[in-house]
Order: structure tokens, then C-alpha cells, then sequence
């Protein structure tokens, strides 16, 4: 088995490599570049970004089309771990959770319509978002058979009432992927929604601390009391 990258991917495995050492990994001995949580700061970040777009290094998980690098899942497993030698890394190029994760489930599984609406503004980078699995116990976690938010359909639309915890980013995601159950099947009861952070009927309880640096957007604890979703998302 050939164990050696390709000579492009190697090179931009070392284009990332030389992007973290120059530029990100001095940020994180600069108290002054940091934001109230121990994470890059909104100002920094957003010039980096522009530079790893610019040095075509953005998103290189998303089909080129979309105007992402088109690397498979090999060549990013070489990428993020360069990228991850910062704890700031990986978001510089588009490549950080909950963003990344939300990005592959959406190339692949949403309509082109649902690609265009909710996919397209992240890997742009223009929004970021949020998937909001887990529950406090006695609810979903590792098993998300034991999910308790529920989704009622009333006419062409879905009603939810839940709570979800751990919420990685939801304090500054604006489109959420959200898992309720939907029937009582124990294989398919479970079913994805796609929502708004601007839409009612939803709020953040409290974010929950954590020790050391924290995702942007926190680790929050959602309540649903009454958030409507079209059937078509
Ligand atoms: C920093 C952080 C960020 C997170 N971000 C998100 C997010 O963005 N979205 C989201 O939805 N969730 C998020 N989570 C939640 C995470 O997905 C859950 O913590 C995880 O799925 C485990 O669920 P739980 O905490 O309810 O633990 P539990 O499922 O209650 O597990 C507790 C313990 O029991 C063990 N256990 C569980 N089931 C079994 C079994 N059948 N057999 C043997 N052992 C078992 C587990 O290994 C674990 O040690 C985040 C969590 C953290 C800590």
C-alpha cells in the first residue's frame, strides 16, 4: 500500500503547514489577538480568512464548484492535522467544528435548493452554525435513541419542544441542524431539521463554561418552546 500523498495535495499540506507557522501560531502567544474566551479574536480571524481564501487554501473539504479545494477525505486528514498545530487553526481555513462537520452532512445529503440556502453562506464563510444533537440526561448522548425533543406536524409545518445541551457555537451560529424525534420507530424515528437562529420559539439558556479556550459561540444549552420549521427544511 502507498502510504506517500500526491505531489498537489503534499504541497498544499505544506502551504498550510508554512500558513500556521507565519501567521496563526504567533497569535497564540498574543494576549492582545485573543477574545474573552481564550479563543482568535473576531478582528485577526477575519484577516486570516481572507488570506487563506486568497492563498486558495479555504474550505478544501467543499467541491471546488462551491468554491471549496475539492479534497477527499485522505488528503484532509494530512490537511487537519496540519492546521490543527494551533488551537486556532483549523477556523482560519474553514475547517473547524461544528462548521466543517455541518458542511460535509450538507453537500451530501441536502437538495440543491436546501445547498443553496443553508450550505452556501457557511462555506463562504458569511454564517456560521450549529448542531444541536445532545440532551441533558435522561435524554440523547451517545445513544440518540433516547431522544425526548419531539417534532409535531401541524399542516406543512413541524412544531418542536425540547431542550438540547453542549451546543457547540450556537451563540453566534445563524443556521442550526437540529435532531428530534418525529415518530416512535426505533430506526426511523429520528429527523433532521434545518432552522434560523432569527426565527421564534427558541432560546439559549446559558452557555456552559469549560476550561481552557472555547469554541466561538460557546457550548450553550437550548430551550424549544413552539419553534416552527417548514416541511421543506
Ligand atoms: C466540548 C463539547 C462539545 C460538544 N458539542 C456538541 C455539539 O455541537 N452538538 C451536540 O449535539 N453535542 C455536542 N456535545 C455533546 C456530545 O456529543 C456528548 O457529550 C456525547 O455524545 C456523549 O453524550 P453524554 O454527554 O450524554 O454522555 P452519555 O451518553 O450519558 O455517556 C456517559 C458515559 O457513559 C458511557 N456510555 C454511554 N452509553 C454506553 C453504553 N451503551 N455502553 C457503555 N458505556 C456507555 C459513555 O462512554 C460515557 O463515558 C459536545 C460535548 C462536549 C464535551
Amino acid at each position: 500500500m502507498d502510504f506517500q500523498l500526491a505531489p498537489e495535495i503534499e504541497d498544499i499540506r505544506l502551504r498550510i503547514h508554512d500558513f500556521v507557522e507565519q501567521h496563526i501560531l504567533p497569535l497564540e502567544l498574543d494576549p492582545t489577538a485573543h477574545d474573552e474566551h481564550e479563543n482568535i479574536a473576531e478582528e485577526p480571524l477575519r484577516d486570516l480568512r481572507a488570506m487563506a481564501k486568497a492563498e486558495g487554501l479555504w474550505a478544501l473539504q467543499m467541491p471546488k464548484q462551491r468554491g471549496g479545494g475539492g479534497l477527499n477525505i485522505v488528503a484532509m486528514a494530512a490537511c487537519y492535522e496540519e492546521m490543527n498545530r494551533s488551537i486556532f487553526g483549523p477556523v482560519c481555513f474553514n475547517s473547524a467544528a461544528p462548521d466543517d462537520g455541518n458542511m460535509i452532512v450538507l453537500e451530501k445529503v441536502a437538495r440543491d435548493d436546501q445547498k443553496e440556502r443553508w450550505l452556501q453562506p457557511i462555506i463562504d464563510g458569511e454564517m456560521r452554525s450549529a448542531f444541536a444533537m445532545t440532551e441533558p440526561a435522561p435524554g440523547a448522548g451517545s445513544d440518540p435513541s433516547l431522544m425526548l425533543t419531539r417534532a409535531e406536524k401541524k399542516g406543512d409545518r413541524w412544531i418542536i419542544h425540547g431542550c438540547k445541551t453542549f451546543i457547540t457555537g450556537a451563540a453566534v451560529a445563524q443556521h442550526f441542524i437540529l435532531i428530534a424525534r418525529t415518530s416512535d420507530d426505533t430506526r426511523k424515528g429520528l429527523t433532521a431539521f434545518l432552522f434560523d437562529r432569527d426565527q421564534p420559539g427558541w432560546h439559549i439558556e446559558r452557555r456552559i463554561p469549560i476550561m481552557g479556550p472555547e469554541e466561538h459561540g460557546g457550548h450553550c444549552e437550548l430551550i424549544f418552546d413552539g419553534l416552527e420549521i417548514p416541511d421543506e427544511n
